[in-house]
This record gives C-alpha cells, structure tokens and sequence, in this order.
C-alpha cells in the first residue's frame, strides 16, 4: 500500500563551476489547497471519498505539508479558512500574513460555507522585515474581474536585499483564455510599476520578483507566454526540473471530477532571472505515488500539487 505522505526530494542545481547552493536559500510555497467549500460542494470529484474532505483531516494535512517544508515564503489559493485556521495557526509559528478575498467567491454559494476563498501570503519574520503590502483586484479591459492578488514587499534581514512577492489565482475553466490573459497583463502592469521604486534605495535596481500562482492556464496559453516574454525578465523556476530546463512538469493538478480526468500544468513560481537564482526544486510525486484515483485523497489534501523552490539572490553586477 502507498504510505501517508509523498516523498519527494528536492533536486539541487548546480552553478556552472560545479558549486552547489550557498547557505541559507530563500524556501517559497506556491500552493492551491482546495477551498473546504469548493472540495465539498462543487467541485464533485468522482474518486475521493467525502470522508477524505472532512475539514479537520485535511486542516490536518495541509498544516502538516506547510510544516513539512517550513519555507519563508507561502502563497496559497482558495483560502477559505484565513481567519481561523491560517492566520493564527501561523502567526504562533512566526508567519506573518495578508489576505484578499475573491469579490464573489464561489464558495458563499455553498451551505455551510465560511466565507469568501482567496488568495493568502505568509512571511516568516525572522526571515523577512515587511516593506508594503497591497491587495489587487484584477481588471480585464478597464473593467474589475472576481480575480485578485496580493503583492508584498519584503526586505531579508540577512542580506538587506529587497523582493516583491504576488500571489494570485486566475479565471478558471476552458473558454476563458482571454480573461486570464488580461488579468495577468493587469498584474504584470500593477508590478512593473511596484518594482520601480525599491524603498530606501535610489540605484534605480528594480526589485526581485517572485509570482506564485494558479494561473488556471497551461504553459502554451497566451498568458503563459505573457509572463515568459515580459520586459520584467521572468522564468518560471520549476522548468528546472526538467532534463532540458525548457520545460514544465507534466502536471501540477490531477483529479477526476464526473466529466473526466483532467491532468495538467497550471500552477506556476515564476522568478527575475537576473536578480535571483534557483537553487533546487521540489519534485513531483510520480503516477505511482499520486495512485489510481488522483486527488485530493486520504493521502494528500488538494487536487493541486505544492510547489517549492530555494531562491537565493545573485550577486550585484
Ligand atoms: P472561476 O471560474 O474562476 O472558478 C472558481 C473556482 O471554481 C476556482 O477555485 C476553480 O478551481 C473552481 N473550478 C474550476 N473548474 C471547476 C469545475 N469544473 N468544477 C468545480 N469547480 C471548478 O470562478 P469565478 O471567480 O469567475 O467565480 C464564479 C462564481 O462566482 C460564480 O459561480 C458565482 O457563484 C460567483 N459570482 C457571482 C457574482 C454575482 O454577481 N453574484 C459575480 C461573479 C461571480 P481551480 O482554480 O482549482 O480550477
Ligand atoms: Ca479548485
């Protein structure tokens, strides 16, 4: 039988003098955890039983994959358990926090809901002196969508080196290519504007950008290539995974829902290439592991996959 959690490793990078990574790495968690909500009332997948999205058993599982990479830097979406969960369960652990709620959130159409889902950011404080935060709700054309993000910046008291971090959750469903596309233009534009004008520092250096998102967009939809041709100079960090470092994983959410299995890439890290580099990368638990009724299961809390990655930043040229 498959074991509770999955492993996975992380694979280290190696610098092209063979070096691997330096100290102490930034650790950042992209994670769509499933809105308790949407798992129970709408999203209807087909091989999970209810008894696995019982709330105290996932809360249990999804505390358990936070605490089991502790990284500096989490971004979640479908969040509807900020306040009595996340906020303060993290807080005692030294997070600290900022949360956008969806305008209209799908979840306040379920009975028994708690509330709006969204997007969460947490920063671990011994790591991280918070600059600025600011709370987004996407446009599309001028005109405000049910899609927001929220961009933090942060300084590391280590290193005194500033990063903007954005954590957002794009339109889902086929059909909708063309909204995603506009709110990830909203939100490039939003930050190549917050990136200008790093606190403290006159040297006209933009600030490193880590966006972590479900872009609800596979790698070859216009939105994707939006954020890859991007005058901010981004990458996508878990390419690195991959032999030829070009390309994505094969998924980052598996489930099957009543009208089919749907497999696919749809969660991202992206990163300012010239500012930061990746030092190692989460794997992907195999077919194997996930098993034959995809997820969420008994053995793991959403149908998105976590991604986790170690940044550090380059030297100043
Ligand atoms: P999205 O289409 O972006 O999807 C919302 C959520 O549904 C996502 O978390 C998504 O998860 C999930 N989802 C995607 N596909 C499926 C599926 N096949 N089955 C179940 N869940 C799925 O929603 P919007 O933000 O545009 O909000 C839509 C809802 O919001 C409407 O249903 C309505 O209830 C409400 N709304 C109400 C308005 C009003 O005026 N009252 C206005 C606007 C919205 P994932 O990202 O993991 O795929
Ligand atoms: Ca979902």
């Amino acid at each position: 039988d498959r074991p509770l959690h999955f492993h996975r490793d992380f694979v280290h990078m190696t610098d092209r003098n063979g070096n691997s990574a330096p100290c102490s790495p930034i650790r950042v968690m992209q994670w769509n955890i499933l809105a308790q909500a949407l798992g129970v009332g709408v999203d209807n997948f087909a091989r999970c039983p209810l008894e696995a999205l019982g709330w105290s058993r996932r809360r249990s599982l999804i505390l358990e994959e936070i605490l089991t990479y502790r990284p500096h830097i989490l971004c979640m979406q479908e969040v509807d358990h900020f306040y009595d969960t996340f906020q303060p369960v993290l807080a005692g652990l030294g997070y600290g926090s900022h949360f956008c709620p969806k305008p209209w959130s799908p979840c306040l159409n379920v009975e028994g809901n708690t509330g709006p889902d969204g997007c969460a950011l947490f920063f671990d404080e011994s790591r991280f002196e918070l600059l600025d935060s600011v709370n987004l709700r996407l446009s599309a054309m001028m005109i405000p969508t049910n899609q927001v993000a929220v961009v933090t910046t942060l300084r590391c008291r280590s290193t005194g080196r500033c990063v903007c971090v954005a954590v957002t959750h794009l339109k889902a469903r086929s059909g909708w290519e063309w909204l995603r596309s506009a709110e990830g233009s909203d939100l490039l534009w939003h930050l190549e504007n917050l990136v200008q004008t790093p606190v403290g520092d006159d040297s006209g250096v933009k600030v490193p950008l880590l966006i972590c998102g479900d872009f609800n967009a596979i790698p070859a939809e216009e939105v994707y290539r939006r954020f890859a041709a991007s005058p901010l100079g981004l990458d996508s960090a878990y390419k690195k995974l991959s032999p030829d470092g070009l390309t994505e994983p094969k998924y980052t959410t598996w489930k099957i829902r009543a009208t089919g299995e749907s497999c696919s890439t749809l969660d991202y890290i992206w990163y300012t290439k010239d500012s930061l580099r990746v030092d190692a990368v989460l794997d992907m638990p195999s077919e194997e592991q996930i098993g034959p009724n995809r997820l969420p299961s008994f053995h793991y809390p959403s149908d998105h996959l976590s991604l986790v990655c170690d940044f550090s930043f380059k030297e100043k040229e």
